[in-house]
């Protein structure tokens, strides 16, 4: 039976490495050059980052491998892991369209193209086998031009329903556009989407609190409990969720220890900031990386208890962007 929600998992991380690595070889890519065996493409695939940009430098690689006529093979097998594997009743996938358009193309064919890649996601989203509720959550990315993320909200608007949100992706720079992006956020909401936001993941520097007033759940944002609790009140004020992903601290080299999630999850929970834990990019952490994995291990490191993990469990289908069925959590 289906029970789980995960409101935070990058489609370009959702991915087994042993389902990649067959893709490569079906279609013969030329990074099996480096990699003759699978072992040697878990290891590089699943290792331990220093920093956020490299981590997402392979994320980058495939995000080009899920172009139009090959999503269909990406999105029927991560509902059909997320189901089976994980018991998720409800899931909600973020990735940036304009990424995964075709890069021979002209930057306005590539615009264009974004529709028919929500369309076909959207439509190899619902597996009859597998019965998950998958939303569609697309991301703005902090290294695109102003112009690609307003077409990238017009797409997100143009979808609403199966596409329920927008959300802020990429390395943590450029903050200098705070106010761009805040803007954007600000007419996503207007137009009934929710809104999240990639934030105060490597540090606090990021977190400015301005954005507060046009978001609905913070992804990651871990480092205001840890280093600017005072703003807790104002999340808590707004009824903002933070987005916790356990493992991906320890792959993007931000936290040493799961043991220093404990202050994360104990100064939320006196402030009333609710948590909801997610998986960010599971295929990208050494196996088995699940959601019931990441509950698992934040009791094994004396982070949460049982009674705890229940609550905790039931914030991801109220803090759902777009959930309207019943679970046994609510
Ligand atoms: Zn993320």
């Amino acid at each position: 039976m289906a029970l789980y929600a995960d409101l935070h998992r990058h489609l370009g991380g959702a991915l087994h490495p042993r389902i990649i690595y067959k893709f490569l070889r079906r279609t013969d890519h030329p990074i099996l050059n480096y990699f003759p065996d699978y072992d040697g493409f878990y290891n590089w695939f699943t290792r331990p980052c220093r920093t956020l940009e490299e981590f997402v430098k392979i994320h980058s690689l495939v995000e080009e491998l899920q172009s139009l006529e090959h999503l269909p093979y990406f999105c029927l097998r991560l509902c059909r892991g997320a189901y089976t594997f994980e018991n998720l009743q409800y899931l909600e996938l973020r990735y940036n369209p304009y990424f995964r358009t075709d890069h021979k193309l002209t930057p306005a064919k590539r615009l264009a193209q974004m529709h028919l890649i929500v369309e076909v996601i959207t439509m190899n989203l619902r597996p009859a086998d597998y019965p998950i509720i998958v939303k569609q959550i697309l991301c703005f990315d902090r290294r695109l031009p102003l112009k690609i993320n307003e077409a990238i909200l017009k797409v997100a608007q143009d979808n609403l329903g199966p596409v329920v949100g927008v959300d802020l992706a990429g390395p943590e720079i450029n903050t200098e556009k705070t106010e761009e992006w805040i803007k954007l956020m600000a007419r996503a909401r207007a137009s009934g989407l929710k809104t999240t936001c990639h934030l105060g993941e490597t540090g606090i520097d990021n977190v400015d609190p301005r954005y507060f007033a046009t978001l609905d759940r913070i992804g990651h944002g871990i480092h205001i409990p840890l280093q600017k609790p005072s703003m807790l009140k104002e999340l808590s004020k707004r009824q903002i969720t933070l987005e916790v992903c356990p493992t991906s601290y320890k792959q993007t080299g931000v936290l040493k220890d799961f043991s220093e999630l404990k202050t994360v999850f104990n100064r939320c929970r006196e402030a009333g900031v609710a948590i909801a834990v997610c998986t960010d990019n599971p295929g990208r952490n050494p196996s088995p990386c699940t959601l019931p994995g990441e509950y698992e291990r934040l009791i094994d490191n004396d982070v949460i208890d049982f009674r705890q993990l229940k609550e905790i469990q039931g914030e991801a289908f109220r803090s759902a962007f777009g959930f309207a069925g019943t679970s046994r959590f609510l």
